[in-house]
């Protein structure tokens, strides 16, 4: 690329900043990670399911190859998969010795496809310990979170992506470990079962609100609903606050009694039979330039080619 990479916030202005899709449930249909299918209930809200990060270390040519299937489709970020990085979740799938090198080896990978070309976010998930165990370990939460930080601050990442939180408690906690890391922010909520509220039962204007006021350069929404079903919310958020809006939808159809594909049947063994058109990712694109989002990527079931539509939709 010609020109200077731009931060964050200077992409963001000029937006809509195109991101990029979803690492694990493609990476999973690859057979590169586990679902936790064979092994846990998945779907039942209680911390089931595994889509740990270890390919990372076990297969970084597959993780690679997808990061550069993402940029040549468009992306200008690029996420570190660092997602279900930290050691409480990592540790229960067996790699607890090596939750610093696979945070370490994802960050490099990401910046070696990157280049000069993309930034590289770090993505930090909640951890599976509130939706386990309830609000009272959540300053364990918050120290897990805290060192993952300090390992993606360290191996070098441009700014931070904090997703699929389902519990704004947690996400409190974990901007303020972001806080303390000096790393720009972004914050993304997962809304579930409906996106009327989160799981500790706020609404996306008062999520935003918080997740504003604790210094995220830009908040919102990201999983659990295709773009259609999670418009609405983000557009409650945009009225609420003035710092920008992030969204990554996934690409998968809900019902209108469940707004959340994790907890449909389908999840997660039969997503195919419930995944929406690029088109729809195209048409996300052209109205979040219009409405003023300004971060857009995929989550779940967002391969290159959906980001490519939503990149054509962004720049048309
Ligand atoms: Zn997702």
């Amino acid at each position: 690329m010609d020109t200077p990479m731009k931060a964050i916030t200077d992409l963001m202005n000029a937006g809509p900043v195109v991101g990029d899709g979803g690492y694990l449930i493609e990476l999973e249909r690859r057979g590169y990670v586990d679902s936790g299918s064979g092994s846990e209930q998945v779907g039942t809200g209680r911390g089931s399911g595994q889509f740990t990060p270890e390919v990372a270390i076990e297969h970084p040519d597959a993780l690679r190859e997808l990061h550069r299937e993402f940029l040549h489709a468009g992306s200008q970020v690029l996420q570190a998969l660092t997602f279900f990085g930290t050691r409480e979740k990592l540790g229960r799938a067996g790699y607890g010795s090596q939750v610093e090198e696979i945070n370490f080896a994802a960050v490099k990978l990401a910046k070696e496809v990157a280049g000069e070309q993309a930034l590289v976010a770090g993505s930090v998930s909640r951890t599976q310990l509130v939706e386990r165990q309830g609000s009272e370990v959540l300053a364990t939460a918050r120290d897990h979170i805290a060192e993952q930080i300090r390992f993606l601050k360290e191996a070098g990442v441009d700014f931070l992506i904090l997703e699929t939180f389902f519990h704004l408690a947690e996400m409190k906690v974990a901007l303020e470990a972001a806080a303390e890391s000096g790393l720009p922010t972004v914050a993304t909520m997962s809304f579930r079962p409906l996106v009327t509220q989160c799981s500790d039962g706020h609404s996306p204007a008062e999520a935003a609100r918080v997740m504003a006021d604790l210094g995220a350069i830009a908040v919102g929404a990201n999983c659990e609903q295709d773009p259609p079903r999670m418009l609405p919310l983000l557009r409650e958020m945009r009225d609420a606050i003035d710092v920008p809006i992030a969204a990554q939808p996934a690409a998968f159809r809900t019902t209108d009694e469940c707004h959340s594909f994790t907890r449909l049947r389908e999840f997660p063994d039969a997503l195919e039979t419930i995944q929406i058109p690029r088109q729809a990712f195209a048409d996300f694109g052209r109205i979040a330039k219009r409405e003023g989002i300004r971060y857009i990527g995929g989550c779940c079931g967002c391969n290159a080619a959906y980001i490519r539509s939503l990149a054509q939709g962004a720049r048309a």
